[in-house]
């Protein structure tokens, strides 16, 4: 014979042990859902730059590279910070010229918010550069005004199947950011070739790192250095970067490739002449 009152009490234990299920799947689900906002808001409260305002970065050191150009590296606020800088984007640096006067100027760092606690920017001071003599007179202990992030690119994996980069003097740095972003990603699958054009050997910015990259990655980074006085035993371009060079080095015109320029004024308006005479359409080109 049916025990309907056992029968009732299996049920009711049944109803109660799938409403506890559910009880735990929705605190689960909860808990899961409250630990990724917090993880994204530490990420984001990590990033240590103000759009609207200056903040004030401690420079912790600096080391000469060449004879007009130092590596500045500036602490955040905590160990654990971030610059919060998209790849592609610079800094406004503020500060005072030979003549007491504020100056602002634009800056890529070559950190990447990889780099934890810190930032570095590679800096030429020219003889009568304004925020140049800003730099020269800066001493360790000091700090530096900062704001941003600034600028129209802003880098997504896969926007481009190769980039054909030329860079002027300290126009490196901006092609240094992405190219190091690119490389060190793992899933980021992007080809880049570099022209990088100086007057000397000497003058040429983060030739090691440049190099060990070509070493690393030689499917994938290529560099060609262009020097307007070089020395004797010169085995790269001499002169002013060329149609030809660009031909010879850059990829070809195509829809799924960019070409990146950074340099002085008058290399960046010839830069676009030739990319123009050589068919690169303007969607094809940007300018730092
Ligand atoms: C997006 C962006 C990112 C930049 N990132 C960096 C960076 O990481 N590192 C860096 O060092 N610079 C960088 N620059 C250049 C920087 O912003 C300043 O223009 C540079 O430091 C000179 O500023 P200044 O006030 O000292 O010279 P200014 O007072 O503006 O110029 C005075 C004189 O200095 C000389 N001079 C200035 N600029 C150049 C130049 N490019 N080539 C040749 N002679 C010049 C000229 O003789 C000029 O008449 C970047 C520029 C841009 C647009």
């Amino acid at each position: 014979m049916l025990n309907f009152e056992l029968l009732k009490k299996d049920f009711m234990q049944m109803q109660v042990s799938q409403a506890a299920f559910f009880g735990l799947l929705v605190a689960v689900a909860a808990m899961i859902i409250t630990i990724v906002v917090y993880l994204c808001s530490i990420k984001k409260s990590r990033g240590s730059l103000d759009p609207e305002n200056f903040k004030e970065f401690k420079l912790t050191k600096r080391t000469p590279i060449s004879h007009n150009t130092a590596k500045f590296r500036f602490a955040l606020p905590k160990s654990t910070s971030i610059l919060g800088l998209p790849v592609g984007q610079h800094i406004l640096c503020r500060g005072k010229d030979s003549e007491g006067n504020e100056v602002i100027r634009p800056y890529t760092p070559i950190t990447l918010d990889s780099d934890i606690g810190y930032f570095e920017l590679v800096v030429k001071m020219y003889p009568k550069g304004r925020m140049s003599h800003h730099f020269r007179e800066m001493h360790e202990g000091e700090y530096l005004p900062v704001k941003g992030p600034k600028g129209r690119l802003k880098y997504k994996v896969g926007q481009a199947r190769a980039f054909g980069m030329i860079a002027g003097g300290t126009g490196i740095t901006p092609m240094f950011q992405l190219t190091r972003a690119i490389l060190e990603n793992p899933k980021d699958k992007t080809n880049v070739h570099l022209i990088y054009a100086n007057v000397t050997v000497g003058d040429i910015l983060l030739k090691d790192e440049l190099d060990s990259f070509a070493t690393n990655f030689p499917n994938r980074f290529k560099v060609y250095y262009v020097l307007s006085q070089p020395t004797e035993v010169w085995n790269g371009g001499i002169g002013h970067v060329s149609k030809e060079m660009i031909q010879m080095h850059c990829p070809t015109p195509a829809p799924d490739i960019q070409i990146l320029r950074c340099g002085p004024p008058g290399m960046n308006k010839a830069m676009a002449d030739h990319l123009n005479a050589l068919g690169y359409t303007l969607d094809m080109q940007f300018e730092f």
